[in-house]
């Protein structure tokens, strides 16, 4: 039989808003269980690096949790939810996990726009080359060419370069006068000028470009090469491994499940949150990105008042609100002189591939504005990825809107599902809070 857990709060996401509202709330005597889908507490930002660890700041958030008392489910994906019980998917199987109060800090993903020759082996995005560099894949001489936006390109640029990859080039489509802008910006945020001079140093020699933007990927078998529009004139640039970012999309669809109710967030949409980081549904809290596209500084204290106000302890979440205005503005700065152009929004051709699990190409959508018509049609969004990359990349080149999500949020064996509908099974001896 599964394994039924339960607990005071249950937060959903070990990264800093995740283990920061874990620590919150267990600091206020809640019994609290965090459920995380990696092998490792940390988020995106803080993902574990085989060769270099974890950061200062991610280890001592960690360190904090477990003081704490609050119990980490690694590898555990949050599959379904019904009536005030999740069913989790992990190593061992099904699992339930009953809760009091929820606190959903469920991240974002990257946004990956079609391009010709963006499914060659060798194209990724930025974040996923920064992940595969940190899980160990090989980067030493790698001729890499970082494109997009957003400062998500430099910290790709500093893990791939500190892996040995040869950076040959950082992309940003935003124009010199948008970057001047942000740079004259900065001044209130010290903390930030000074994380800016550590990576333009850790950088040092590596060409930045701005107003400019990866046109195709080129090669057969594998990418061999970029061309790039620079401003008006075309390049060329030979590589081994092209990372592009074009931003990140709130990860909702847990959310959605739950009925939360949703906030526009530019073409895409995150979870609509008041001053304590409630959702709309009663016991249910929310934190970090899954709000809207903030930071890991946004995150962290998002992270805490939700944890506090899921705890009770609403005066002490107030107390926190000044911090998270001063995060907020940063990342409202970030959001405006980041914006994209439309430039990237037309890249894909006829032939390009929009949704790479089901092989729908750009001319298969013609003529068709709606997404259920065009998921009837072509299976576009009805792969394994079940609509996370096409979804947001024909949000944002087409306009479709988004569509719901239903259970299981990631794929899972049949008898996974049952153990949600078995019933309230007999507490395990392992692992049970109560
Ligand atoms: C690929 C990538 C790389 C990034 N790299 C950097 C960087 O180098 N520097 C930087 O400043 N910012 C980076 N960011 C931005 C970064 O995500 C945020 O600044 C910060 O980590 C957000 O924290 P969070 O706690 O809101 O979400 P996250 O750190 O994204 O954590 C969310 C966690 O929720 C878990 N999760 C989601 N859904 C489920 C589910 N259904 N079941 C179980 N677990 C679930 C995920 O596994 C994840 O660990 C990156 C973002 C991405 C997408």
């Amino acid at each position: 039989m599964a394994e039924h857990l339960r607990c005071d709060v249950a937060v959903i996401g070990a990264g800093p808003a995740g283990l920061s509202a874990a620590v919150a709330a267990a600091g206020q005597g809640a019994r609290v269980v965090i459920v995380d889908a990696s092998p490792q507490a940390g988020g995106q930002i803080w993902r574990n690096d085989v060769r270099f660890g974890a950061p200062a700041a991610a280890r001592a958030l960690r360190e904090q949790v477990m003081v704490s008392g609050a119990m980490v489910l690694s590898r555990h994906e949050v599959v379904a939810a019904s009536g005030g019980q999740l069913l989790l998917n992990g190593d061992a199987g099904a699992a339930t996990l009953e809760y009091g109060n929820l606190v959903l800090a469920t991240g974002a993903r990257e946004l990956l726009l079609p391009f010709p020759g963006w499914t060659l082996p060798g194209v990724t995005g930025a974040g996923g080359a920064q992940a595969l560099a940190k899980q160990g894949a090989p980067m030493q001489g790698r001729r890499v060419v970082l494109a997009g936006s957003g400062p998500l390109l430099l910290a790709s640029a500093y893990t791939l370069k500190r892996h040995g990859a040869e950076v040959v080039g950082i992309h940003e489509q935003a124009t010199r006068q948008q970057l001047h802008a942000f740079a004259a910006a900065l001044w209130r945020w010290p903390a930030k000028v000074m994380q800016a001079v550590q990576l333009r140093t850790a950088l040092a020699g590596v060409p930045y470009h701005c107003d400019s933007h990866v046109l195709r990927a080129l090669g057969d078998a594998r990418v061999e090469a970029v061309e790039l529009q620079r401003g008006n004139r075309t390049q060329t640039i030979a590589c081994d491994q092209l990372a592009c970012g074009f931003g990140l999309v709130p990860n909702i669809e847990l959310a959605q499940l739950l009925s939360c109710d949703l906030h526009a967030q530019g073409r895409h949409a995150a979870v609509r949150v008041d001053e304590f980081q409630r959702t709309s549904v009663a016991g249910i809290f929310a934190a970090g990105e899954a709000c809207g596209i903030g930071g890991v500084d946004c995150a962290t204290v998002e992270g805490s008042i939700a944890g506090l106000a899921a705890a009770n302890a609403s005066g002490a979440a107030r107390r926190l609100f000044p911090r998270r205005a001063r995060a907020r503005h940063f990342a409202a700065l970030l959001g405006e002189h980041f914006a994209l152009g439309d430039a990237v929004r037309r890249l894909a051709d006829a032939d390009t591939l929009v949704c790479r699990c089901e092989d729908v190409r750009f001319s298969d959508l013609a003529g068709m504005h709606d997404a259920r018509a065009i998921k009837l049609k072509t299976r576009c969004g009805m792969g394994p990825c079940q609509g996370r990359i096409c979804g947001p990349a024909l949000a944002e080149i087409v306009d479709l809107p988004r569509t719901g999500s239903r259970p299981p949020v990631f794929p899972v064996p049949l008898n996974v599902l049952a153990a949600l509908h078995a019933g309230t099974p007999t507490d395990s001896s392992s692992g049970v809070m109560k």
